[in-house]
């Protein structure tokens, strides 16, 4: 029987999680069915009760429903529970249990496919929302020399190297952007919605060591404004989201099929798409 999946999200009609968990399931031999299901602002919970009634196995949660996923679970992983936020659900045995595989995702991009150690690294990460908080521990796990956080509003970051204090082997700390004159990192992770409305963040010069790489959890047809920044500013390597969102949605297939589907190939196609777009 064809085991059904859904990405829930407002808006949704963006998502490549479709085509992408078709990609794994083709290359894998899994039955599944993977739908983008549009859930009101204010009807998420209705909207996941249907989907479970319907015979639905998981599903993934993206903006702005995060949270609200992370408090509907019975069961949550540990990075879930860290993380304050969910992107992965299982329904079994009338329970609803929660993961976070942003982190994962993140973390396998950028040591893997980019091929870019982080252990002993200086890391700045940019922005305190559910991205940011979903990717510190997954970060700290690799043991970076230092991590600091930098958010618009900074009391939200400060909070935020409080709370993952206890998992840092090397030093953490949160602030604001103007803080950060006179820093430089080795990467510089931009983990804030600005690129999303087209918005530069306001930076101080600097903040790029030699060979830092620069990366932005947003993906698009163009350069993201942070891209454009970094490379301005001289970083050496930059990398946009896309293989963050292939690798996230690996780790979510694994969860609920037992099976790790080779990424290369998706990620190559969704980025020759992307280029097509862009021509
Ligand atoms: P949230 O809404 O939870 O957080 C938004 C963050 O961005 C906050 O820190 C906010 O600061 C900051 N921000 C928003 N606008 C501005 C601005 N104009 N200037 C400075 N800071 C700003 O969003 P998420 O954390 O869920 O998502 C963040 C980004 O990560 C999105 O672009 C999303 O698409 C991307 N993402 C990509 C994934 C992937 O697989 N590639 C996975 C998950 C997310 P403040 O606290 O001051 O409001």
């Amino acid at each position: 029987m064809t085991a059904l999946y859904a990405v829930f999200g407002n808006p949704v009609a963006h998502s490549r999680s479709p085509a992408i968990h078709a990609a794994f399931a083709a290359a894998t031999g899994e039955n599944l069915c993977y739908e983008a299901r549009l859930a009101p602002l204010d009807g998420f919970a209705a909207a996941l009760a249907e989907f479970v009634a319907a015979g639905g196995r998981g599903a993934n949660v993206t903006v702005p429903f995060k949270e609200e996923a992370f408090r509907l679970c019975q069961r949550l992983s540990e990075r879930a529970a860290r993380a304050g936020a969910v992107n992965t659900l299982t329904f079994a045995d009338g329970e609803i249990a929660g993961d976070n595989t942003d982190g994962a995702g993140l973390a396998r991009d950028i040591g893997e496919n980019l091929a870019v150690p982080l252990a002993g690294r200086r890391i700045l990460l940019l922005g305190a929302g559910g991205a940011a908080r979903g990717v510190i521990a997954p970060l700290l796990a690799e043991r970076p020399a230092s991590l600091y956080i930098a958010n618009r509003s900074a009391d939200k970051a400060r909070q935020l190297a409080a709370a993952f204090a206890d998992l840092a082997a090397g030093s953490i700390e949160g602030g604001s952007f103007g803080e950060l004159a006179g820093k430089s990192f080795d990467l510089v992770i931009n983990a804030t919605s600005a690129s999303l409305t087209g918005e530069t963040l306001p930076l101080p010069a600097g903040l790029f060591a030699e060979k830092a790489l620069a990366y932005d959890m947003m993906y698009g047809k163009g350069e993201t404004p942070f891209l454009q920044l970094a490379r301005e500013q001289g970083a050496a390597r930059r990398a946009d989201g896309l293989g963050m969102l292939v690798e996230q949605a690996a780790e979510a297939f694994f969860i609920w099929r037992g099976q790790r589907p080779a990424t290369a190939p998706v990620l190559a196609q969704l980025r020759a798409e992307l280029r097509q777009l862009a021509a």
